[in-house]
Formats: structure tokens, sequence, C-alpha cells
């Protein structure tokens, strides 16, 4: 089945640039509604407002959104006719928000990850033509976010997309959920043809960053921004401190710098050339590593060793990274060779095996 491209999904108007979906994260009030259409409507780029009606909180007493709230959408778009995007995580959300006119629907982050819940929405909007945009799931497990696009597939949606919001995994504490992008060429290559968007927002869970995330996910290649714009965000009654105030949101869009070229040039196929090189002599290396650990085992076996040396690897870890020479790479060095250790600890153990 073929993508519908994002700029069919909404006749509200042209999308000239990326797709912009901006809203608060939760509704709160006719007023603090009002003046989202309003800004919405001025701002041409702007193409869909976002509005979290139902909230999923990590905790039971915090605020979790406002059912009555559709009732003051429904009459918003009847004046101002934006399309509106809520977040949807059961099958009543789903008839209930058609049942208001709402246009297009995201599967959250939280919801992905069970796949009950999951294929429970999509068998609700079996043959509809809305758009849907599914978040990654909270943990980096790329199985759970393909499978939920493949349940909307299987029920015949085709405006799909995927937005990616960043993990709760993460190296530091500098931002909220980090992106991995290596995830989202992964999700490419399964759908070719689907929509990618960044939200900014939940990955950088502070405003001062949400810019510099936001250009990481243009620079990136992301077709559309979701990001979350609040007229006080101080006084919000969930992510205060994400959400960019609503008489900045021009100035942000302002800011972004979109990339002119999409795919290639001489001067960059020169370098992935030489890319090329030294992946080919890594890879080569890693095989000849992998020689050595077969002797390694062989030997083991002979004088009857155990498979692991603890203190052999603490050692070989403080090596690498000295030999690496830059502390930012330090956790880099330390993930890959833990996955290079695991590799040669499973392959020995599969000659221990023979
Ligand atoms: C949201 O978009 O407001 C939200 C709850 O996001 P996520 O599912 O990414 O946490
Ligand atoms: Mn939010």
């Amino acid at each position: 089945m073929e993508f519908s491209s994002f700029r069919d999904w909404f006749s509200y108007r042209e999308i000239a640039q990326n797709l912009i979906i901006a809203g608060p994260c939760s509704a709160e009030s006719f007023d603090q509604l009002e003046e989202i259409f309003k800004v919405a409507t001025d701002e041409q780029r702007w193409n869909v407002i976002r509005i979290g009606i139902w909230k999923p909180r990590s905790r039971p007493d915090s605020f979790d959104g406002n059912e009555a709230s559709l009732h003051w959408i429904k009459e918003l778009k009847s004046i101002y006719k934006l399309p509106v995007m809520v977040e949807v995580a059961n099958p009543r959300h789903v008839e209930l928000a058609l049942k208001f006119g709402i246009d297009a629907f995201w599967i959250g982050a939280r919801t992905v990850g069970l796949p009950f819940a999951v294929e429970e929405i999509a068998q609700s909007m079996r043959g509809l033509n809305v758009p849907v945009c599914i978040k990654n799931p909270v943990g980096p497990d790329v199985s759970l976010w393909r499978g939920a696009v493949e349940r909307f597939q299987k029920v015949g949606i085709n405006k799909l997309g995927i937005i990616h919001r960043g993990f709760s995994w993460h190296y530091g504490q500098k931002l909220r959920n980090w992106p991995l992008w290596s995830l989202v060429v992964q999700m490419k290559s399964y759908f070719p043809g689907i929509t990618v968007i960044g939200d900014p927002s939940h990955m950088a869970g502070l405003k001062s960053l949400v810019p510099m995330i936001a250009q990481d996910c243009i620079s990136f290649g992301c077709d559309g921004l979701m990001v979350e714009t609040h007229p006080e965000p101080e006084k919000a009654l969930s992510d205060p401190l994400q959400q960019i105030p609503l008489a900045e949101f021009s100035s942000f869009l302002n800011n972004l710098k979109y990339p002119k070229v999409k795919g290639t040039t001489t001067e960059l196929e020169f370098f992935r050339m030489q890319i090329d090189e030294i992946d080919q002599k890594i890879v080569q290396l890693l095989k000849s590593r992998e020689d050595i650990t077969s002797q390694i085992a062989n030997m083991k076996i002979k004088e009857q060793l155990q498979v692991v040396d603890y203190q052999r690897f603490n050692e070989m870890l403080q090596t690498r990274k000295l030999w690496y020479a830059d502390p930012e790479g330090e956790e880099f060095i330390e993930k890959i060779f833990h996955l290079i250790h695991e590799k040669s600890i499973q392959h020995q153990l599969s000659i221990f095996d023979k």
C-alpha cells in the first residue's frame, strides 16, 4: 500500500515547506484555545493545531485533560476552519473525537508500547480516511514502533506518519527524551514513503532547548514538526517547562533553516567514498578480531579457563577510551566495546558448546 503524501492530508492551506503541527500540550480553557486558533489562522506556516484532550500522565493526581474541550474545539473549528489533531488511546476516544469533527490523530508514546491497545485503536479506525501519526514508544524498541505502523496499515489507513519524540533512555541529563536518529532511518527503510515528523518539545523538555532540537529535526530531514505552544506556558497544567510562548511562535518558525537540496552532490560523493573505505577497514578488522577470539576460546577450553575475565574487560575499556582521546566520546566508546565484547562472549560460548 502506498502512503499518501503529507501535502495531501489536509485541505486547509497549502503546505509550502514542512508540515507544522503545533498547539498546547493540553486543552485547558476555551480562551486558551481561542488564542491558539487566532494566531494559527494568521501564521501561514502553521498547518494543523495539536491539542491534548486525554493526557496519559505518569502520576494519578496530575491533570489528565478535559473532555469538555471537545465542545470548545467544535465551536472554534466552525469559526476558524483549522484542522485539529488529538492523541487517542482507546476506541472511545476515537469515536468521541470523530463525533466532534476532529481531523487527525496521533498515538502517544505510552500507548505505542501496548500492542493490545494499538490493535483496538486501529480496528476502531478501519476504513477511515484520516491522518494518523505514531509516536515512537518510550523505550527504543523499533519492533513496537514498526508493529504499530503495520497495525494501522492493515486496517487501510494510508495517511500515516511517524513522530520521533525521543527515548527516555539516555546518555545524560540534558534532554528529557534523547533522539535516536538511526531508529528513524531504520523505520524509513521499512516504510519508505512514510511521513517523518520530529517532536522537539518532548525531546528537549525545556523551552530554551526547543529551537536547537527543532533545527536538528529539520536538518536531519524530517518532513514536519510537532511543537507545543501555549499562550502562558508558565501557567500550563501539563508540560509547563517545554511549551514555547504563543507570542514567540512565529519568530521560532522564522529562525528555522531548511536544507535546500535533497539527495547528494559530487563533493558529498567524494567524502562518502572515503567513509566507505574506512568502514570497509572497520568491518574487516572486526572479522580479524573474531578470528582471534576463536583461537582464544579454543585455548580457554584446553586450559579449562572460564570465558569472562571482568578485570581484563574493565582494563580494556580504560585503554580504548584513552586511545580515543576525546572525553566527549567516552560513552560512545564504552557502548561500542560493550557490543564488541558481547559478540566476542557469544562467539566464544558457541565454540564452548561444540
Ligand atoms: C504529548 O504530545 O503531549 C505527549 C503526551 O507526548 P508523548 O506521548 O510523546 O509523551
Ligand atoms: Mn506534552
